[in-house]
């Protein structure tokens, strides 16, 4: 993983109500990207879903019994190499939850929450239409990219790319399966009727996110859906089932359609990305319905953390440069470093976009200058080093500078 760690992640997430084949969907997903690196290493054509593959991966239930209410990420990232030649990490989400009943509701939409931020590519499960509850879930992001979008900032829309993905279709008369829009649009067609809430999700989706697709797939067959001898071999699949995933998947991720997850405008790496999960998931309790705000200032300290990150960084390169050398230098000439490359560093801070709560950014600022000033001790200790015994012992300690 060491080597991957400035690879941009790609992070698809599939979210919806339980027991609809979130965890099942996800599993072509796995066949497709394994068998894709499998093809980009060998340098072979790419195969998959042929009529002896059998899927596994996500583990996919038939019963009613529910399993934890989370968000489970697949073990390791898939690499995939992009048409312009770029490697990308991609890391499959699964999340389980049901909007069912007032104790889970809670927990489910946080899940829902958290997952759509964090993903790239959210697909979004539901079964046979898109019901009005469905569109109702979506209303905290509506409020959300609101908030963001009222915040000076130049970094597009706040999320990327929303899929309803329609099981069990039935209405094939009407529309075709596979690609959607032409459904989508009629679904988010507003009329007076619908209460304001609603009728706003559906006016201001598109403002948010920066693709909406749809994908309306037919029914798998009964030997998926009724049997619980289903072990996932292809062959069991209905044909047209088949053929509508193994357009669907390659619509949302195939080499020459990778776009890396972004976060306030900047592409995510594997280094940054255990980050950006620990400060939103902390933005929930998990308690109580995720409000906007929480998720602004997980925003806003995200940022803040970047270009405190970036500031520091700017300082001891500064500092590097300016006490380069064997020689011990004047303690005066080394402050005189210090405060020029110290506030180039403080501009660097203060330029990042002023979104969120003032209080995160100011306890930012004051651990930046904390981390500044000890920096100025170690390179005080270095230069006194310099003096006692010359330049090895300087040499040694230059090795250990602090670059993250
Ligand atoms: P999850 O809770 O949403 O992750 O649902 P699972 O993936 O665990 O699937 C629940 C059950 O639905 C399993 O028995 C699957 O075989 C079955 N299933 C999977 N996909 C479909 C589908 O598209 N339609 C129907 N009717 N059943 C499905
Ligand atoms: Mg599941």
């Amino acid at each position: 993983m060491m080597k991957n760690i400035n690879v941009k992640v790609i992070i698809i997430s599939v979210a919806g109500a339980y027991r609809k084949g979130k965890s099942f969907l996800l599993n072509f997903f796995l066949e497709y990207l394994y068998s894709l690196n499998k093809a980009q290493s060998k340098d072979a054509d790419l195969e998959w879903l042929t009529d002896d593959c059998q899927l596994h991966g996500f583990h996919w239930r038939a019963g009613v019994k529910r399993d934890t209410i989370g968000i489970w990420l697949w073990g390791e990232p898939i690499m995939i190499q992009s048409i312009t030649g770029e490697m990308f990490a991609v890391l499959l989400m699964d999340t389980q939850g049901t909007f069912d009943n007032n104790t889970t509701y809670q927990q489910c939409m946080t899940v829902f929450a958290l997952s759509t931020i964090i993903s790239s590519v959210q697909i979004y499960n539901v079964v046979d239409n898109i019901q009005e509850d469905a569109l109702q879930h979506l209303s905290l992001f509506v409020e959300y990219g609101r908030m963001v979008m009222e915040q000076p900032h130049d970094f597009g829309k706040p999320f990327q790319n929303l899929v309803f993905c329609v099981r069990d279709f039935k209405n094939a008369e009407e529309y075709d399966f596979g690609e959607g829009g032409d459904f989508l649009e009629n679904v988010l067609q507003v009329n007076e009727t619908q209460p304001d809430e609603i009728r706003q999700v559906r006016e201001l989706l598109h403002e948010y996110f920066e693709d909406i697709q749809c994908y309306l797939l037919p029914h798998p067959g009964y030997k998926v859906a009724e049997r619980q001898s289903f072990r996932g071999h292809v062959k069991d699949l209905r044909p047209i089932f088949r053929e509508e995933l193994k357009k669907m998947v390659p619509n949302l991720i195939a080499p020459h359609n990778m776009k890396a997850k972004m976060v306030n405008g900047k592409a995510v790496t594997c280094r940054k990305l255990v980050q950006y999960f620990k400060e939103y998931a902390n933005s929930f309790d998990g308690e109580s319905l995720p409000e906007p705000q929480s998720i602004l200032n997980a925003n806003a300290k995200l940022i803040c953390i970047e270009a405190a990150h970036e500031a520091k960084v700017n300082y001891c390169r500064g500092m590097d440069r300016s006490t380069y050398g064997t020689r011990m230098m004047p303690e005066k000439k080394l402050l005189e470093a210090h405060i020029k490359h110290g506030i180039t560093a403080l501009n660097i801070y203060d330029k990042c976009p002023k979104i969120g709560s003032k209080e995160v950014r100011s306890l930012l600022l004051e651990k930046l200058q904390e981390d500044i000033n000890a920096e100025l001790e170690r390179y005080k200790r270095l230069n006194e080093a310099k003096r006692v015994t010359g330049c090895a012992s300087a040499m040694l300690a230059c090795g250990d500078s602090v670059f993250l």
